[in-house]
């Protein structure tokens, strides 16, 4: 097991990092930005090395600083969490050079399934559904004409190097393509440094279920079942949960099945996401697979009872996964709100200052993934989210009334946040009633 871990990375999910490091005996190196002196990872980390300015690309996302960091401190592992290079297949090759573990699955799994073209192309050949399209990049905006006429219009453009609905554009009519194809591709460019398109047909009723993996280095994988995560607002998540009211347990089998088979045939290891779209019809389609660590996984590690971040710890120093499909049993209902910083009535414009009160929900089900205390000041440089609530009880109803106690109980005074729009959000009839897709939200917005 690793003596030391660096963990690259900021806000709750460093914390949730130092957590797991510290529950299996081993130290925490928090690396941290100019902007992040006074974070809570860095005062729960056993040290701290400063790695930059507060800009990401001078810190998070500057590989050599990281690196660095992690040899003048003696570690011998890094933890990337989630965003930033945690899935930049050259920082995790950068790692190995150095002698150091990445903590996540190996560079070549990354440079797969992080070309949404070529990981297409890999789950095609494992015999995987896809989403109708193509899976090679869009030569030209005549190309993507071709191919829309042929599959049928509304089609979706998206960014071969693609992530949090960024590089996204709905093309409803033949009329709109070229101009989506230029502010796509423009968005891709600025976003990933690649503007390369793929096209799929834009399906307008559909779920969005997702399945974590978990596979070691000795070629066992398991699946922990769905989350549903169609509650986005502009193809971004805002609420999770587990299971999905969709899937019946034959389904889930099915779809787990499915996403072991991609799991095999890249050879995966670590913990991964494969997300799929699914139908009213039961249909479902791969959409891309994250080779990493997800926000939303405290949703399965309720419904499961497992620790992912432990899990990931003992793969990537090479343990055996010690556990068979059949003992994976999935245990009542679970749901995340994600709290930002930003006010909901004024079109979720961002919200900054110092947190002058922080009063987390507690009590039996309810768990806190944050890194916020009473007194921070929060950085603008970074992503909004400030915590996350999950919630667990014995069926849906019953978490949802949880969940909008939890929401109610919870003080972040000082910044706007989004928890009264979250708690607007348990009590409408379309969440209750679980029958949701991705277009709900929009639908519930434009009707409030
Ligand atoms: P990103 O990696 O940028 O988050 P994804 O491929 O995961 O992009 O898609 C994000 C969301 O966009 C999905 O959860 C879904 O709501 C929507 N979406 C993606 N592809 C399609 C499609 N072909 N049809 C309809 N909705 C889609």
């Amino acid at each position: 097991m690793f003596r030391k871990v660096l963990i690259a990375n900021r806000g709750e999910i460093a914390v949730r990092i130092i957590r797991a490091c510290h529950e299996l005996g081993i130290k925490a190196v928090a690396a941290y930005s100019e902007a992040d002196r006074d974070s809570l990872a860095v005062r729960l980390a056993d040290e701290a090395v400063c790695i930059g300015p507060p800009a990401p690309a001078k810190s998070y996302l500057n590989a050599p600083a990281l690196i660095s960091a992690a040899l003048i401190s003696d570690c011998d592992a890094i933890h990337p969490g989630y965003g930033f290079l945690s899935e930049n297949p050259y920082f995790a090759e950068s790692c190995r050079e150095c002698g150091i573990t990445f903590i996540g699955p190996s560079a070549d799994s990354i440079k797969r399934m992080g070309d949404k073209a070529l990981a297409k192309q890999a789950m095609r050949e494992a015999g995987i559904p896809l989403v109708p399209g193509t899976d090679s990049p869009l030569a030209s905006v005549d190309e993507a004409e071709a191919i829309a006429r042929d599959i049928g219009y509304p089609v979706l453009l998206k960014a071969v190097a693609g992530g949090g609905g960024r590089g996204m554009r709905v093309v409803q009519t033949p009329d709109e393509l070229a101009r989506a194809y230029a502010t796509a591709r423009a968005e891709a460019e600025a976003a990933f440094g690649r503007g390369d398109l793929y096209m799929e047909k834009y399906l307008p009723v559909v779920r969005h279920v997702e399945i974590q993996v978990l596979g070691d280095q000795h070629g066992h994988a398991i699946h922990l079942g769905e989350r549903d995560c169609s509650l986005q607002r502009r193809h971004q998540k805002v609420v999770e949960e587990g299971p999905s009211p969709a899937l019946t347990e034959e389904l889930r089998q099915r779809m787990g099945a499915t996403a072991l088979k991609g799991v095999a045939e890249i050879g995966y290891y670590n913990a991964g996401t494969m997300e799929f779209l699914l139908d009213t019809e039961g249909n479902y389609y791969f959409m891309e697979m994250n080779t990493r660590l997800q926000v939303e996984h405290p949703v399965t590690e309720w419904l499961t009872g497992l620790d992912l971040v432990r899990w990931q710890l003992l793969i990537a120093a090479g343990e055996r996964l010690t556990l068979d499909q059949n003992a994976v049993k999935i245990r009542g209902h679970a749901i995340e709100c994600r709290i930002n910083a930003e006010d909901a009535a004024r079109d979720f414009m961002p919200s900054a200052g110092t947190v002058d009160l922080y009063l987390p929900p507690s009590g039996p089900g309810v768990r806190v993934d944050s890194h916020l205390y009473s007194g921070y000041r929060t950085p603008t440089n970074y992503d909004s989210m400030l915590a996350k609530i999950i919630v667990w009880d014995a069926d849906r109803q019953r978490a949802i009334k949880r969940m909008t106690r939890a929401l109610s109980e919870c003080v972040i005074s000082g910044i706007t946040t989004t928890l009264p729009f979250q708690l607007e959000l348990m009590q409408t009839p379309e969440f209750i009633s679980g029958n949701i897709a991705t277009h709900t939200l929009a639908d519930i917005m434009a009707r409030t």
